[in-house]
Order: C-alpha cells, then sequence, then structure tokens
C-alpha cells in the first residue's frame, strides 16, 4: 500500500505510476522506444533487459490503469482482441465457457471461429437474466466472460448476481469457475467489476480509454497473483505486447477520463431524452432512461452511464441507410469512446456479418441506428439531429412507394 492508494480516481488518473523519470526528471513519462536495455553488469539490470518482457513506458501505463481499476496487476496489449485472446489462454482445450449471446463481434469471431476448433467449448447465454447464465454452466466450466453494456443494444447484466452464483457453485462443488468482464463501454470511472467480485477485467482501450480515437490497444486487470505471473508468463512467450507509443498515448488518454466521462454522460442523457420524445422513434435503447427495464440495475450498477445508445427509426431500411449519410458532425464509422461523435448502422455495419434472422434474435432491426455521443456542445448534436430526421420521407410518402 502506498499513499498515492488512497488518492481519489481522478488524481490516479494523472499520476499514478507516473513518477518524474529519475535520470532526467522529466515530468511525463518518456516514451522508452528502445527494444533493449545495458545492463551494468552480468545479472545486474535495472529493472529492464528487453521490452518484450518489460518496458517502462508499458508498465507505467499498465499500473495507472490498474490502479483505475481497483486492480494490483496490469497489462497492456496491441488490441482489445489480443488482450481478450490472452485471457483464454490461460484456459485449455476442453475447456467450457459461457459468455453472453450479444458478445462483441470480434470476441464471437474469436471465440467461434478460432478457439472452438482449438478444442474450447461455448455457450452463448442471455445475459441480462443471471438464471440464463448459471443454467449454462456445465461441470468442465471454467470461465464465465460477461460484457456490460452490450453491443448495440445497451443490455445489461448484474455482475454481482452472476458472481454470487458462481461463488456458491465454486463453494458447493470445490471448483473454481473464474469470472471475467469486458468493461471497455463502461470504462472503470464508471463501473468497476473487481469490487463486485470478478476475478479479471478486459478493456478495449481503443474506445473510452484512450478516448481521441487514435489508438489501438488492449488491457487485462486483476487482483489475483497467480493468474498475474501466468498473465505475465504468456505475454512474454506469446509476444502480445503493445508499443510505448500507443501506451505514452493511453496515459494521456487516461488523465482526462473523468472529465470526458461527464460529458459524454451529459450529452448522452440529454440525446436519448430528445429521441424518446421524437414521433419517428419508435425505442431509445439506453439504461440510463427511466422507461428502460433495466434502469433499476443501471442504478446499481453503473455510477454514471456512457456516451453510447441505439435507437428504432419508424421507417424502413433504405430511408434510414439514407439519413445516416446525412448527418454532418456524427461521423460515419466504426468504433465509439472517442471525444468525437460517431453514427453506425448496425446491420449493415458493425453486425454486417451476423446472420439476418440472427440479428432479428438479437433485436437489431434495419431500421436501429447506433450513436457514439461525444463531447462537442449537445446543442450542435441536437440540430445536426433534427437535420437528418427532417431527410426522412414522411410516413405518407413511404406508404405511397
Ligand atoms: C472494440 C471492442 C473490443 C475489441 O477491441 P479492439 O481494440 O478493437 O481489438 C472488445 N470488446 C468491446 C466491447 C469493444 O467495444
Amino acid at each position: 500500500m502506498s499513499k498515492s492508494d488512497n488518492w481519489s480516481f481522478e488524481t490516479r488518473a494523472i499520476l499514478k505510476g507516473q513518477s518524474p523519470d529519475p535520470s532526467t526528471g522529466a515530468t511525463i513519462i518518456p516514451i522508452y522506444q528502445t527494444s533493449t536495455f545495458t545492463l551494468d553488469g552480468i545479472g545486474k539490470n535495472k529493472g529492464y533487459c528487453y521490452s518484450r518482457t518489460g518496458n517502462p513506458t508499458r508498465s507505467a501505463a499498465a499500473e495507472c490503469l490498474a490502479s483505475l481499476e481497483d486492480a494490483k496487476f496490469g497489462f497492456i496489449y496491441p488490441s482489445g482482441i489480443a488482450a481478450i485472446n490472452s485471457a483464454l489462454q490461460l484456459f485449455k482445450s476442453g475447456d467450457h465457457i459461457v459468455t453472453c449471446q450479444d458478445l462483441y463481434g470480434g470476441a464471437h469471431r474469436l471465440f467461434t471461429q478460432i478457439l472452438t476448433p482449438l478444442g474450447m467449448e461455448f455457450t452463448f447465454a442471455d445475459a441480462r437474466y443471471t438464471d440464463e447464465i448459471i443454467k449454462a454452466i456445465k461441470p468442465n466450466t471454467k470461465l464465465v466472460w460477461l460484457e456490460t453494456p452490450s453491443n448495440p443494444m445497451m443490455h445489461l447484466c448484474d455482475i454481482e448476481a452472476v458472481v454470487t452464483c458462481v461463488k456458491e457453485i465454486n463453494a458447493r462443488e470445490n471448483r473454481k469457475i473464474f469470472v471475467a468482464c469486458d468493461n471497455t463501454f463502461a470504462s472503470p470511472y464508471i463501473q468497476r467489476p473487481l469490487n463486485l467480485g470478478v476475478d479479471l477485467v478486459m478493456h478495449s482501450c481503443t474506445k473510452y480509454l484512450g478516448g481521441h480515437s487514435d489508438l489501438l490497444l488492449g488491457a487485462l486487470v486483476t487482483r489475483d497473483e497467480q493468474m498475474a505471473e501466468r498473465l505475465a508468463y504468456l505475454q512474454n512467450a506469446t509476444g502480445s505486447i503493445a508499443g510505448p507509443f500507443d501506451c505514452w498515448l493511453l496515459m494521456r488518454g487516461m488523465k482526462t477520463l473523468a472529465v470526458r466521462m461527464k460529458q459524454h454522460h451529459a450529452n448522452a442523457l440529454e440525446i436519448a431524452r430528445w429521441l424518446e420524445k421524437n414521433p419517428r422513434v419508435l425505442k431509445v435503447n439506453c439504461p440510463a432512461l427511466e422507461s428502460n427495464p433495466q434502469y433499476a440495475l443501471y442504478k446499481k450498477q453503473m455510477d454514471l452511464y456512457n456516451g453510447m445508445l441505439s435507437f428504432e427509426v419508424d421507417s424502413d431500411f433504405d430511408s434510414v441507410k439514407a439519413m445516416v449519410e446525412k448527418f454532418e458532425i456524427f461521423q460515419l464509422a466504426e468504433s465509439l469512446g472517442g471525444v468525437e461523435s460517431l453514427i453506425c448502422h448496425p446491420p449493415s455495419m458493425t453486425h454486417a456479418a451476423v446472420p439476418v434472422e440472427r440479428r432479428l434474435e438479437l433485436g437489431i432491426k434495419d431500421t436501429l441506428i447506433r450513436l457514439s455521443i461525444g463531447i462537442e456542445d449537445v446543442k450542435d448534436l441536437l440540430v445536426d439531429l433534427e437535420q437528418a430526421f427532417a431527410s426522412l420521407p414522411s410516413k405518407v410518402e413511404s406508404l405511397a412507394n
């Protein structure tokens, strides 16, 4: 325990793991762009020998993020998917993993197309219902992999309820099923799953942690020393490491995480309420709205909301596709979590590879639009939405066609 462990979130985000550089006094951690480190003598180093094994810029970013998640150990990977892949390497052929039905598409592909042929087994449950997750647990289940809020429907799963049930099974059957959580959509400012009993937290730092759509990184953090030792071993053995420049950008991003998340929350809530009142909107998916069936869980589990929501337009496929091209501030792009607002049409973009019947089962209709709401002035964002909605053919016109 060091003094800095008592600092509040905002202070740790700026300073944790980032004391001035001992050799020069540089206030900001330098980008240690070096592959190797010169030894003082055989077996005498300053904590680093080779950058695959460890690099000071990467260590600083990992220490800062671990602190923000109230973890003890952190690891930074070249992408979110690389972090998920490393987490799954803790398990082996024959192991069964229970996860969410509406899992991030890239994780779904990794699980079904890469890890299933290697002998791992996956069950995709409707994670809104804790019972569904618990029902899917089998004798060879070793991991429950959660993701909340989900994409693009913003469904939540009750992290604490899942952990409680899994711990009961572990105690009753004298076994160890781990629980992990992809915390990308919430960010540690809003939700800290380790405090709810989860064993491992994963991030795509590409999103809110980086916050500026200018890097690709992933992370794993844990309090479990044995797991951390294995993750360090795996990272060095498989070479799944992030470069120092990207880690430096991540540290810069994390310094403003708290102020950014407050603004994402405020802008998203105002836009969600505006959409809810719009006669051309059939449904708004945002658990921070009082009308959402998961509002109580949102209040229990998350300190604030993020900038993500989706909504169904009362129109048809072609008109909605035309509408998303009409935006002037919202940029038509995949990804999320940056300071700039993005708009996405999941059925023809992020979820185009999902078969149409499956999409409909998940509630991803052809008229669904997803927004990643940035931190611009919300007045400008509302004007942009208004002019894009004005481009929709009226219902009478579209009936006539
Ligand atoms: C983007 C994302 C990932 C994958 O991260 P990359 O950095 O793109 O590899 C994983 N999970 C969630 C929830 C994401 O949004």
